[in-house]
């Protein structure tokens, strides 16, 4: 079984124990919290060391300190919610040179909302009657490209709209009718589509159709923040629990006022709303505002060098396991951070990268990477620092050992 006294004495064969650790790291604020009570070894969870990077099911980032002090400092105080709202969503409009913002719960949850806004504006009949668009008298249709079709279709349907794909320009504007709502684009797959971002965008002003850009996994680089909104996207949604480090059930969404305000009434505290099962308190305001502000400020090509730090650490271990192959990637668009990627020379053997996958997880401590089909790949960014010796060993074992 695991405990946080072995995992420190694992992490204890690197320089983690006696002020080795700065201050304000997760590290040090596990150690500090040493007292208190273990709930996940009493419930019989155990905690791993993320090296997929900023998945849901694996509970994605972890807040940095200046994040937890704002959640906790805002757990003490009753507000009124939409004043808050109000509030935090202009000091993030600022940070993000956006119109207007607000916080969602999730980058789900802003395609949800901004889908709602469209489809209603403010009309509070429209709002009430979501997702009957028949009853409300509202549009049906959000128009995609073919290859932007992905995951996350569902919190756009939520609203009960059909999506229409298209795949050229042509067959785009040939789509357009009396009933098309809105233009989904999914950000991550601008270079696969015929229609590349800025054109998407322009298309939605010419035929006055409000265009929502997903780039929810799309940050860094910090500048995506702005990007989209500048290029002529309608509404942008970001996740607030990955690149940022913000709470992992908030998010943003991004750009005009009259369509964010319309997103703010299709959700809580509204009752009666699309949006009321998608809470958004005053702990992940303040802390959604905390982490945007840290990420904005933050020396971002000190901690690319850092990622790329732990990468090569993670590289060279695997690397020197005889017939493996160990290199350093950057996905282009979402989780654009590097990230290491390790296969075997020969044929395919379909078992080989999940059986590693399965024995680091086991392992003590436990190690969470990923499997892509016959290669590993481990991303170093949502580990905390120090970590990358602990995977780089562990990986080598189990590359000897399973090789
Ligand atoms: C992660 C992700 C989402 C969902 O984001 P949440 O913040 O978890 O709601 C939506 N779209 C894409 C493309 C994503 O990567």
């Amino acid at each position: 079984m695991w405990s946080r006294r072995r995992f420190l004495e694992s992490v204890g064969s690197i320089p983690l124990v006696g002020g080795a650790i700065a201050a304000g790291t997760p590290a040090a604020d596990a150690m500090a919290g040493g007292t208190s009570r273990d709930y996940f070894r009493e419930l019989g969870v155990r905690p791993f060391i993320n090296a997929a990077g900023t998945y849901t099911a694996m509970t994605a980032s972890l807040m940095p300190r200046e994040v937890i002090d704002a959640i906790t400092y805002a757990s003490k105080h009753y507000v009124m919610l939409d004043e808050l709202h109000d509030r935090v969503g202009e000091r993030i409009a600022t940070l993000v040179r956006s119109e207007a913002a607000m916080v969602t719960a999730g980058a789900a949850s802003a395609l949800t909302l901004g889908t709602a806004a469209v489809l209603t504006g403010t009309d509070r009949q429209k709002i009430g009657a979501l997702p009957d668009l028949a009853a409300g008298g509202m549009k049906r249709e959000v128009i995609v490209q073919k290859a932007h079709r992905f995951g996350y279709e569902h919190a756009v349907r939520n609203c009960g709209v059909r999506l229409v794909e298209v795949e050229t320009r042509d067959d785009l504007e040939r789509a357009v009718t009396d009933q098309t709502a809105m233009m989904l684009f999914y950000n991550n797959n601008n270079k696969e589509g015929q229609i590349r971002d800025e054109e998407f965008a322009q298309l939605g002003r010419k035929h006055s159709i409000p265009t929502l850009n997903d780039a929810a996994a799309d940050v860094p680089p910090l500048e995506n923040l702005w990007k989209y909104t500048a290029m002529g996207f309608d509404l942008v949604a970001f996740s607030g629990g990955k690149g940022i480090r913000g709470p992992q059930s908030a998010g943003l969404l991004l750009g005009r006022r009259p369509l964010v305000a319309a997103a703010r009434l299709n959700g809580s505290p509204n009752g009666n709303a699309i949006g009321r099962g998608m809470k958004v308190n005053k702990e992940e305001m303040v802390g959604m505002l905390a982490a945007l502000e840290l990420f904005v400020r933050k020396d971002h090509a000190a901690e690319e060098r850092e990622f790329e730090r732990r990468a090569e650490e993670i590289r060279k271990a695997a690397a020197s396991v005889a017939g493996i192959h160990a290199e350093i990637f950057v996905p282009e668009v979402a989780n654009h951070v590097p990230h290491v990627r390790v296969s075997w020379g020969g044929a395919p053997n379909g078992s080989r990268a999940a059986g590693i996958v399965r024995a680091l997880q086991a392992g003590e401590p436990s190690i969470a990477i990923r499997s892509e089909g016959e290669t590993l790949v481990i991303g170093v960014w949502m580990m905390q620092s120090g970590e990358e010796k602990i995977v780089a060993r562990r990986l080598r074992e189990e590359l000897n050992r399973q090789s």
